[in-house]
């Protein structure tokens, strides 16, 4: 063998900061989550929608809003070749509603549903549970302002959370208003805010001009003490707005969605209107929101679209994955890990001029849909056979010299032992008859 035995060089590559790989050892839950996901989605009349890791800036800044955490310190933004500025996506509904307007999909059909599952970026301060790549799967209905579609959102993540089994979780909800009554409001808890200001804390402090909604969720306990004295939108909601909470309100409590009413949810992206919700599991500590969504009627005008109601949410597969994993821990039980399902059949090579007709019956047998695995590591006889039994395949298929000049192989029942001798040209027929059938 030419393996070069002169000093190696330290290897020092790491993942970068705030990312994580998803091991094959911890694709288990990650799958099972995906799975759940889609098919939940797809149940519920949601369509696939992949949109670019990167769009236009400019998409963002419009959507998100300026004066928002993500868009003044945590987005990923590049300038490209032509002098224009990319940014690595921080959510997918800006992206998701670009798309709708780019390709007209509303002429076609004004009402739509779109489902999506992908990383995203934030340049956070990397902490447990925050990663600077993260992953979401999420969904847009696009294109009615029902009460009740709001609520067919939290039930398609509610629903996700209990078929995955994941017990704990809270449904807390809130309006944030319209362009009508939320200014008003906003004066109101600005001025009453203001007589506090030096007690705020001093990111607190910064948003009294800014974004004044956002000192309501600051987790500082000052600022939280303050806040709790703060008047609450629900008295300050317009006629409309009002109505709309109450519907959104009451159809959960009779499809059977209990939820928390909390006037201190907000959420950090501007282009919410009405309702706005988290899902939020009690093992997470301070950064507790595994699902989060809301309405956002004004979103795909402000990006330069008719005017269109729309409603969704994202949740956040790590912080799920994290959740369900402290609730496996609390009940002691594991999940299965992933394992590729065992081939049904292991092909053993006797000798290296047998490697080429084995390698032959592999892929006869995987185009007919059959499991079937071989030795790449040169290894002898004897390991392969203890590959075969470690791996529990149902037959071990055995050709040696012999076999090759004779045109046959060996096939091993394994749990009979049995052996049985074929002809080359007929194992795939010989496979392909037994009961049951091998199909994988
Ligand atoms: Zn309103
Ligand atoms: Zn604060």
């Amino acid at each position: 063998m030419n393996v070069n035995t002169e000093k190696k060089a330290e290897y020092t590559f790491k993942a970068p900061r705030g990312t994580e790989d998803i091991l094959p050892t911890k694709w288990a839950l990650w799958r099972k989550l995906e799975e759940i996901g889609r098919q939940e989605f797809e149940l519920c009349g949601y369509y696939e929608i992949r949109t670019p890791i990167f769009e236009d800036t400019r998409l963002f800044v419009r959507s998100i809003g300026e004066a928002t955490d993500i868009v003044e310190k945590e987005m990923y933004t590049f300038a490209d070749s032509e002098d224009s500025s990319i940014t690595l996506r921080p959510e997918s509904t800006a992206p998701v509603m670009r798309a709708y307007l780019e390709y007209e999909l509303y002429k076609t059909k004004k009402f739509q549903k779109f489902y999506y599952i992908g990383p995203q970026f934030r340049k956070e301060r990397p902490q447990a549970g925050r990663l600077r790549q993260f992953h979401q799967m999420g969904i847009e209905a696009v294109g009615a302002t029902d009460p009740l579609l709001d609520v067919e959102t939290i039930s398609v993540a509610t629903r996700i959370f209990d078929r995955i089994g994941l017990k704990g979780y809270k449904v807390k909800i809130n309006s944030i208003g319209c362009e009508k009554c939320r200014p008003v409001f906003r004066n109101i808890l600005k001025e009453k805010l203001c007589e506090h200001e030096n007690e705020l804390c001093d990111l607190c402090q910064s948003r009294l001009n800014r974004n004044v909604f956002r000192i309501l969720d600051c987790k500082n306990e000052k600022c939280k003490t303050i806040s709790h004295t703060m008047p609450s939108i629900n008295d300050y909601l317009c006629g409309e707005c009002h109505s709309h909470a109450k519907a959104v309100r009451e159809s959960l409590l009779e499809i059977g969605i209990p939820y928390i009413a909390d006037a201190h949810l907000v959420r950090g992206l501007d282009y919410y209107t009405k309702t706005v919700y988290e899902i939020t599991h009690l093992s997470l500590g301070a950064r507790d929101a595994i699902c989060a969504g809301g309405r956002y009627d004004n979103l795909i005008s402000d990006i330069g679209g008719p005017p269109i109601g729309s409603v969704g949410f994202a949740i956040g597969m790590e912080a799920t994955i994290l959740a369900l994993e402290n609730v496996m821990a609390k009940n002691k039980s594991v999940y299965q890990e992933v394992s590729v399902p065992s081939p049904l059949v292991y092909i053993v090579s006797i000798g290296e001029e047998t490697k080429k007709k084995c390698f032959y019956l592999l892929n006869l047998l995987r185009k007919a849909d059959i499991s079937a695995d071989f030795d790449y590591e040169g290894r002898s006889p004897k390991a392969q056979m203890r590959t075969a039994n470690k791996l529990g395949v149902k037959y071990v298929v055995v050709l040696g010299p012999d076999e090759l000049a004779r045109g046959d192989v060996k096939v091993k029942v394994m749990e009979t032992s049995e052996e049985i001798s074929l002809k080359q040209s007929e194992v795939l027929k010989w496979f392909q008859n037994q009961q049951p059938p091998l199909k994988s």
